[in-house]
């Protein structure tokens, strides 16, 4: 970076010259008038500075001159009472200011006039060390900068000439109160710059295999022309290896740049272990699709039912070899935790619907909310009813799953990205993973196919639940 300085012109000159006047006659008027009023005490102001010069922006200083109270046999240096000095150097133009002398009961007040006045130069700044003119005439970015003290950035208002004669560009610049710069950088004819190519997102990428791959691309800039970016290569994800892509560009003048990425295609990590997906509350509108994509992989599910949706659907499940199992026919929790009655005439409801569908009752059940709910405690008249269920519900002959994963999708999630994440994030690599999601959660669906390729691509299994699987139980809480 190179800085110059240009030289200041206008108002200082003219103050200078003022000033000079002006002490002259203070001098020569102090030394007659002392004169006149030798003998009788008084305020000499003769060396008071009435007017004066200050630099816009600077920190200011209050500067008087000299009074003295005396005789011509003696004057006694009087220093002001500062009543009224603060100057606003920020503000171009007059102020008047007051400054107050006192003498025993004597005083005297005595304005100063302070012109603040603009006569710092803007500052030209260059990045490069010369200029280069493009074939065609045009001067190549050299990175010039024209900042000033009053206008601020003034880059936009230089103005920049090729001489080609000494092979030199002039760049000159005015500020709004006359004060201007000058800077002189030396030129070639000739472009031997190549572009400049930028990549978008990281050099080395790494990916596994089987993922999407999406190029981030590159930027390309010339200094003299308007340059195509071409790009070479490609990844192919479905084979471990490691990849280039190729970005190049050539200016009107033959310069020729180019810029590599890598892109490493990786073995999926392996894990192992055992996925059941469950789904509660359905069947509902959303459960078709969700069917369709688990037909797709074949892969087999839970569904824990309750009394809504068609009936077809649940035949679906049934018949696709998911396992139908129970999450009770209301889901009213102010209904179904209210008793043990209430709670069995519910699970019992359910259980006769989906025989009725399928021709098998049900013993596989899951309790609104998880056995560790405690929502149950506000409508069980302190009965403690899911330390009673958890009991009589195995007495029954009934065998209840809770989770050990939750996607979400009753609270936090809201998107098919969250419950996507909180799934595979959640995966217990070696064991069970019993995944609770809603089939009546559009976006909770959505997410099922990531789910699938993820755990499939690294080694998991799926399957659906049954009386002898692991039933991840929460622990009771009411
Ligand atoms: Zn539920």
């Amino acid at each position: 970076m190179k800085k110059q300085q240009g030289k200041a012109k206008g108002g200082s000159k003219k103050s200078e010259i003022f000033l000079t006047i002006f002490l002259t006659i203070t001098i020569f008027a102090s030394i007659t008038c002392s004169a006149i009023f030798a003998l009788k005490p008084e305020f000499d102001t003769l060396g008071f500075l009435l007017s004066r010069f200050v630099d816009y922006g600077s920190e200011y200083q209050a500067d008087y001159g000299r009074v003295c109270y005396g005789t011509i046999f003696g004057c006694e240096k009087i220093t002001p009472e500062y009543d009224d000095v603060a100057v606003d150097t920020k503000t171009l133009g007059q102020q008047d200011i007051i400054f107050s002398f006192k003498h025993n009961d004597e005083s005297i007040e005595l304005k100063q006039t302070v012109f603040v006045v603009d006569k710092t130069a803007p500052m030209i700044t260059v990045e490069k060390e010369e200029a280069t003119i493009c074939p065609g005439g045009k001067i190549a970015n050299f990175g010039l900068k024209v900042e000033d003290d009053y206008d601020g950035e003034l880059t936009e208002k230089a103005t920049i000439n090729y001489h080609e004669e000494d092979q030199k560009v002039i760049i000159s610049v005015l500020d709004s109160n006359e004060n201007s710069a000058t800077y002189i950088l030396p030129a070639k004819s000739g472009d031997t710059e190549p572009p400049v190519i930028t990549l978008n997102g990281e050099e080395h990428v790494s990916i596994y295999q089987n993922n999407w791959y999406g190029d981030a691309g590159a930027t390309v800039v010339d200094n003299c022309d308007e340059v195509e970016l071409v790009t070479t290569g490609s990844v192919n994800t479905n084979a471990v290896g490691t990849y280039e892509i190729t970005y190049s560009a050539t200016d009107n003048s033959g310069n020729a740049a180019s810029v590599k990425r890598t892109v490493e295609v990786k073995q999926p990590q392996r894990a192992s272990g055992t996925i059941y997906l469950t789904f509660d509350d359905g069947p509902g509108q959303y459960t078709a699709r969700l069917l369709d994509i688990l037909k797709k992989y074949n892969v087999k599910a839970t569904f824990f039912v309750t009394g809504k949706g068609d009936d077809s659907l649940i035949l679906r499940e049934y018949n696709e070899g998911h396992t139908v199992a129970l999450h009770t026919f209301s889901h009213d929790y102010g209904y179904v935790y209210q008793s043990e009655k209430n709670y069995f005439d519910d699970l019992y409801r359910i259980q006769d619907r989906v025989k009725r569908i399928t021709g098998v009752a049900p013993t596989l059940i899951r309790f609104p909310g998880g056995s560790s709910n405690t929502i149950s405690a506000n409508y069980d008249g302190g009965q403690r009813i899911m330390s009673k269920l958890v009991k009589s519900v195995q007495e029954k002959g009934f065998t209840y799953f809770d989770w050990n994963i939750s996607s979400g999708d009753a609270g936090g999630a809201t998107t098919s990205d969250a419950v996507f994440n909180n799934v595979v994030r959640s995966l217990k690599n070696g064991g069970s993973s019993v995944v609770l999601q809603h089939d009546i959660k559009g976006f909770s669906v959505d997410a099922v196919e990531r789910i699938i390729q993820y755990a499939l691509n690294r080694g998991y299994t799926f399957a659906p639940l049954t009386a002898s699987s692991f039933a991840a139980h929460h622990g009771v809480n009411n």
